[in-house]
């Protein structure tokens, strides 16, 4: 990685696993103006997991639309958008431990979905199952 203030290029002087240990923290040192900042490493989840639909089409995995799903059925709590951001973290931290090679079927993500739901709040979970067939 070049370094974010003159383009140079850098070298890491420390690295540290974050506190899921999905993270890399990275001090970088800038050879050329000296300068330090830091970098997280994280694994991209669009990249890398890819949704086995139905009809057995491939499609990317998208966390915005896993979001989107999970605040729809949250939207009774008055704290609806800070619990689907962690219910969705949850989510995928657990689609990501049980993925094979990457593929996740569909129906796997609504499972998971509605069982972590369910153990939070049965209404959300009624929600999300009126609307996610398995
Ligand atoms: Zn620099």
């Amino acid at each position: 990685m070049v370094c974010i203030y003159c383009g140079g290029n850098t070298r890491v002087t420390n690295s540290r696993a974050a506190a899921s240990s999905k993270q890399v923290w990275r001090r970088r040192h800038c050879s050329n103006c000296g300068e330090t900042f830091s970098t997280f490493e994280r694994p991209d989840y669009l990249g890398s997991l890819v949704v086995k639909q139905l009809n057995g089409q491939l499609e990317p995995f998208s966390r915005d639309n896993l979001f989107i799903s999970v605040y729809e059925s949250c939207k009774h709590r008055l704290s609806a958008l800070n619990d689907s951001e962690a219910l969705t973290n949850t989510i995928v931290s657990r689609l990501m431990s049980k993925t094979d090679q990457g593929v996740i079927e569909r129906s796997r993500i609504i499972e998971v979905t509605a069982k972590i739901l369910k153990r939070f709040d049965k209404a959300a979970a009624v929600h999300y199952l009126a609307y996610h067939k398995v």
